[in-house]
Order: C-alpha cells, then sequence, then structure tokens
C-alpha cells in the first residue's frame, strides 16, 4: 500500500512516515499543496493523508480536485482542533475519514485499518485465499495455522492481490502500490515476476497455488471466490 502524506508540519510529517513504513506502507510526503497536487496527479495512492490547512493551498480544492479527476484513493483529512465544520465539508467532498489534530498514530492506523476492510468489503483483519490466511494487522500468512515466512514484499504482493481479487493487476500498479517511486525501466524488468516466482515457491510447499494466474505480458491475477 502507498501512502502520499500532506503536512506542512515537518517534525509529525516524519513522525507518520516513520510510523507508517513500520506499518508496511510505502511512504510519500508532500510539505505544500502544489507538491501534493502534482504528485497525486502523477501517482496513485493507497491513501492521501490530507492536512487541510496547508500554506499555499487550501486542502478542500485539493480533495476536489483530486476526486474530479477520478483518482481512487482513500483520503484521510486531517482538521484543525475541533473544528467541525472543516469535517463536514470534507466528508461532503468525499473523503473518507477524517482526524483532528492532535491524533495518536495508532488511531490513524486503526482507521486507515477499517477504510480498507469497507473498501474490500472485509469482515475482519484476515483474508482467506484456498487455506491460506492472511493476517492484515500483523502481516503474516498461515495455512492451517503454520505461519509461512514471506518477506515483507511478498507479503505486500500477496495482500495487494488479494485485495484487489479476481483483477487483473499489472506490473505497472504493483511497481507503484508496493515499491511506490520507481524509474520508467524498471517497468520492463522482470524482477516482479522473480518475487512472484518466490511467493509461489513459498505457498507451495503447503497447498495449491494456481490462484495466482499470470496473464501474459500484463501482469498477474488473483482469482478467489
Ligand atoms: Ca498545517
Amino acid at each position: 500500500m502507498n501512502v502520499l502524506i500532506v503536512e506542512d508540519e515537518r517534525q509529525l510529517s516524519h513522525e507518520i512516515e516513520i510510523f507508517l513504513t513500520k506499518q508496511g506502507y510505502q511512504c510519500d510526503v508532500a510539505f505544500t499543496g502544489k507538491s501534493a497536487s502534482e504528485k497525486i496527479y502523477v501517482n496513485s495512492y493507497d491513501f492521501v493523508l490530507l492536512d487541510i490547512g496547508l500554506p499555499d493551498y487550501n486542502g478542500f480544492n485539493l480533495l476536489r480536485e483530486a476526486k474530479q479527476s477520478g483518482k481512487e484513493s482513500a483520503f484521510i483529512i486531517v482538521t484543525a482542533r475541533g473544528s467541525t465544520d472543516d469535517k463536514i465539508t470534507g466528508l461532503d467532498l468525499g473523503a473518507d475519514d477524517y482526524l483532528s489534530k492532535p491524533f495518536s498514530l495508532l488511531e490513524l492506523q486503526a482507521r486507515m485499518q477499517a477504510i480498507l476492510r469497507r473498501k474490500h468489503g472485509l469482515k475482519n483483519n484476515t483474508i482467506e485465499i484456498n487455506g491460506f490466511v492472511l493476517d492484515i494487522q500483523n502481516r503474516t500468512v498461515s495455512f492451517k495455522n503454520n505461519p509461512i515466512n514471506l518477506t515483507k514484499k511478498e507479503f505486500d504482493i500477496l495482500h495487494y492481490m488479494a485485495l484487489h481479487k479476481n483483477r487483473v493487476i499489472t506490473r505497472v500498479q504493483l511497481t507503484e502500490h508496493i515499491w511506490g517511486d520507481v524509474l520508467e525501466e524498471d517497468y520492463e524488468s522482470n524482477y516482479i515476476d522473480v518475487h512472484i516466482k518466490n511467493l509461489r515457491k513459498k505457498l507451495s510447499v503447503y497447498g495449491n497455488t494456481d490462484f495466482i494466474e499470470t496473464v501474459r505480458g500484463i501482469g498477474y491475477r488473483l482469482n478467489m471466490a
């Protein structure tokens, strides 16, 4: 999952970045509205954490623009303490949630997970695929209670594909959401295929991995009822 942190208070931005990186998120940061606007335009983020009070830009305009251009990112707006009007305006503009300053990072994480569950129709923080169980909160995978030792990237790939099941996920999408900013030529390289190969190999020790389908020349699809 990739996150854009839009926050002009550098210390706070840094704390959020460190925390979310530890939780397995790929973080990108913008300190100004202008920079945020450009990043949102060019990239597709799973989450945008958006401070409404930016020095150069009204955060609501940014949200409005992003929504109008059809961006699918989940927006969590960050408002000044007690500004109920801001919360209402943000939600009306299509924000998925809001936090008031100061907020706890654990609350931020819980809200992000709640948004993911809502968006992807999950009842709890686990996803089951053919006997494999992904624990999203603890970032682990097991099969009949046997823990499977995946690397961070292998877990991220499986997690992303499971959330977007039955859809073709292109190599570009996987690169963007799991690695963040990458060079153009990386899209052509086969490093994603190598990760998928290793993932399949590790899972196949326990069960059938036919649910991970290779879509030739495009990417992958995780097939799940
Ligand atoms: Ca601010």
